[in-house]
């Protein structure tokens, strides 16, 4: 039955997630109240039993559920303590049958807490709202099956206060208005992790941008100038790059949310990035994270890890795309980014495992780099030809699915095996070729 399903299922984010069902759907129907910090609303979501079910759990933090259906009919029980609201089925279910679990919920969302991880998700701004959910987040405005490798479709819809904009997962149509408030709605039909889910709130005009595929800047009314147009404004060439080295762009369309907040650092959704207005820069330092945050719509969002400890697969990916996209702007070539970089880890102790870094190291800089450096290591090895073909057979063999380092290097061919297990499993950096 469910036993076990309780401990979670991912030993990065202990306590989120519960192996016995998937979720192929997410229907949510929203509002929110800025001033008060208030959201209530409903999530209707389609499930498949992995095994018989006589109840199951789903991750919702800080948030109250007032009414939870299954398959339309009150089950024989619910609760909700410390982030889980465990449902005692009515009947049990059996493995492989499909069934929609209904939860009315709301509350006063805030970012959800973890000791090693920090905070991520719903988070209230000076004036509007970010959720970047990365990687615990996602419960803290919607009930979901918090596991990485657990994607699914999503509907969202979004009321606010008439004088904010939304931006979320996918295209925004045009709001429908009722008086003093509109309705936004976002359609994501390409499978998606919880914790790409987001939306984004505040007092924003919206840049069209003339890319290869559909793209917006999203920003206080006063962005602009020579800074905008040196880093954000290069979006749509640095689409175009990452298209011919990646292949095609795996959604509908690209939105770049900038925040009137300054924030620590930007952050990867799927179909959307957000960024503070402290990264509309023409230094470098913030222009690498424009690209940084882009190529994570292949790596990360399309191909998605299946546990956290292959964080890399995500990481060394986007920075090494940065060095790619210098590349192609001709700014520094990647090699000399590569040497550079190489250089730094090397005074650098050498303890980190990057085919598992440990959840205290996921986002330490040195999984960025040595990954990065792998990548370039196994460019130089064997070709460039072979490289940017193996990126983009990658991407396209795994496109809406979840992946593992195994995967990655199995896809990559016996004859560099011994390359991966250097740069892998063993924690002395190797030398570059
Ligand atoms: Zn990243």
């Amino acid at each position: 039955m469910t036993a076990g399903a309780s401990a979670g299922t991912d030993a990065y984010v202990p306590d989120h997630g519960d192996a016995s069902f998937s979720v192929t759907h997410y229907a949510l129907d929203l509002a929110y109240r800025p001033s008060g910090n208030g959201l209530s609303g409903t999530a209707m979501l389609t499930c498949r039993a992995e095994e018989e079910l006589g109840s199951l759990s789903l991750d919702l933090h800080h948030l109250t559920p007032s009414k939870v259906r299954v398959d339309g009919r009150a089950p024989a029980k619910f609760t909700a303590r410390r982030g889980r609201l465990r449902i005692t089925l009515a009947r049990p279910v059996a493995a492989g049958a499909e069934l929609t679990v209904f939860v009315k919920y709301a509350g006063n969302p805030r970012p959800v807490r973890k000791r090693h991880l920090g905070e991520a998700g719903w988070e209230e701004l000076t004036d509007g709202v970010i959720v970047a959910s990365q990687p615990h987040g996602a419960p803290s405005w919607f009930p979901c099956n918090d596991r990485p490798d657990d994607k699914a479709t999503y509907d969202v819809s979004l009321s606010v206060p008439a004088e904010y904009h939304v931006a979320g997962n996918g295209p925004a149509g045009r709001p429908s208005r009722s008086g003093a408030t509109r309705t936004w709605r976002f359609a994501m039909d390409e499978p998606m992790a919880t914790y790409l889910a987001t939306l984004q709130v505040g007092r924003y005009v919206v840049h069209e941008q003339d890319g290869p595929v559909p793209m917006s800047v999203v920003a206080p009314a006063d962005v602009g100038g020579p800074d905008f147009d040196a880093s954000f404004g290069r979006q749509p060439e640095m689409m175009a790059a990452y298209v011919e080295r990646f292949g095609a762009y795996p959604f509908s369309s690209y939105t770049s949310v900038i925040t009137d907040d300054d924030l620590e650092i930007p952050l990867e959704s799927q179909s959307l990035s957000t960024f503070g207005r402290n990264f509309v820069s023409a230094d470098w330092s913030r222009e690498r994270l424009v690209a940084h945050e882009m190529a994570h719509q292949w790596f990360g969002n399309a191909v998605t890890l299946r546990h956290w400890r292959d964080i890399w697969l995500h990481e060394g990916f986007a920075c090494y795309a940065e060095w790619l996209w210098s590349e192609a702007s001709g700014r520094g070539t990647a090699a000399s980014h590569a040497a550079e970089h190489h250089a730094r880890l090397a005074a650098q102790p050498q303890d980190l495992l990057l085919a598992d870094p440990g959840p205290d190291l996921m986002f330490d800089d040195r999984v960025y780099k040595r990954g990065a450096l792998l990548l370039h290591s196994l460019r130089t090895r064997v070709g460039d030809q072979r490289f940017f073909d193996l990126l983009r057979s990658w991407v396209a063999a795994h496109r809406g699915g979840s992946v593992t380092s195994d995967d990655f290097v199995a896809h990559c061919g016996g004859d560099v095996a011994d390359l991966f297990d250097a740069w892998l499993r063993q924690e002395a950096l190797p030398a570059l070729p």
